[in-house]
């Protein structure tokens, strides 16, 4: 389909009194429209920061230091978001780029009714919506969430917190966006309410069209939700290709590491294994690949040399020298990291 976010060399620094620390370093990826895109990744790993930089919505100290966000309006015109103002960008956010944060209570105004935050968002976009017009279509949005009508009249904490969550998505969609961006949408509810809220999720999805880039460290429900994957491993995208092939035959061992560390859903229960080895210091990564202290089918070259990003198969590409391309002639591809 038609690309919606095409993200170049994208890079956010983290400005720290010992210096700069590199949080997402030189991501690339292009979006398309309508495309769920699931960002999978250990806590540190760069998702969050990645997924703020997108919208630019980074609060100090991140600050975007180089790179691309090209966003390619359905008039033809493509902006590159990086460089525009606050207020530049105040036109495009709700309207054609929404954000669903972690935590409702944070996001929602807890001094106003429901229905009055609705209006504000709805009023900014259309300021020739009129009051009763713009009650009635927040009406209409928490309805989509499953929520009732009459919930306008709340304040945010008269809800329980899945409902609080089921509103924010309901208000992300307000104005119609092309793309809604979950960080961790539902972290702060209970397992049974987040599968409640994420099959809502898909359900509007297929209804509205809108893409999603969805951020978890949860790696079963990114795979029953997401078109694709991307793993971020330090600050950098190692692998991203079809949810699927990710999942069944990764070709980093990060992303298998991460995929072994999680039972599979309505899977009998298993002990969750976590990927031996402490994370990274992101002021201290190792010279070659980050992953190497932790990987075991390290290589002399991956303590010297960063592996790139490159294709390892029609969709999808990974940063690993298991797959360089000197390694298949003597026999050894990616297929034994299996
Ligand atoms: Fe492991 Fe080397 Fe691949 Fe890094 S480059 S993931 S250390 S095999
Ligand atoms: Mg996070």
């Amino acid at each position: 389909g038609d690309v919606l976010l095409e993200v170049q060399d994208l890079s956010v620094d983290y400005l720290t009194l010992n210096g700069a620390v590199s949080a997402v370093s030189h991501a690339s990826f292009a979006l398309r429209r309508g495309e769920i895109l699931g960002l999978a990744g250990e806590s540190g790993s760069g998702k969050s920061t990645l997924t703020t930089a997108l919208l630019r919505l980074q609060r100090s100290p991140a600050v975007t230091v180089g790179g691309k966000v090209l966003y390619h309006g359905d008039d033809g015109i493509v902006t590159d978001l990086v460089p525009r103002t606050d207020k530049e960008l105040l036109h495009l956010r709700w309207n054609k780029l929404a954000i669903v944060m972690q935590s409702a209570m944070d996001a929602l105004n807890p001094v106003k009714r429901l229905g009055a935050q609705f209006v504000d968002v709805l009023r900014q976009h259309d300021p020739r919506m009129t009051e009763k017009a713009a009650l009635e279509r927040a009406g209409d949005l928490l309805a989509l969430s499953g929520i009732p009508r009459d919930r306008v009249d709340s304040f945010p904490h008269e809800m329980s917190g899945g409902m609080r969550q089921r509103s924010l998505i309901s208000l992300a969609l307000a104005c119609d966006p092309d793309l809604v961006v979950m960080d961790e949408p539902t972290t702060a509810v209970d397992v049974v309410m987040q599968r409640t809220i994420m099959s809502q999720v898909l359900r509007l999805q297929r209804e509205l069209g809108f893409a999603i880039v969805f951020v978890t460290h949860d790696l079963s429900l990114l795979l029953e939700l997401s078109d694709r994957l991307a793993i971020m491993y330090a600050g950098k995208i190692v692998e991203i290709g079809p949810s699927t092939e990710l999942y069944h035959h990764p070709s980093h061992p990060y992303t298998k590491a991460l995929r072994d560390s999680f039972p599979p859903l309505y899977a009998p229960l298993v002990e969750m294994r976590g990927i031996p080895g402490t994370a990274p210091d992101l002021m201290n990564l190792p010279k070659g690949c980050a992953f190497a202290p932790r990987c075991t089918r390290a290589m002399e070259v991956c303590g010297t040399t960063r592996p790139e990003l490159v294709q390892v198969s029609e969709k999808a590409d990974a940063a690993c020298h298991l797959n360089d391309p000197q390694r298949e002639t003597v026999g050894a591809g990616p297929s034994d990291a299996r």
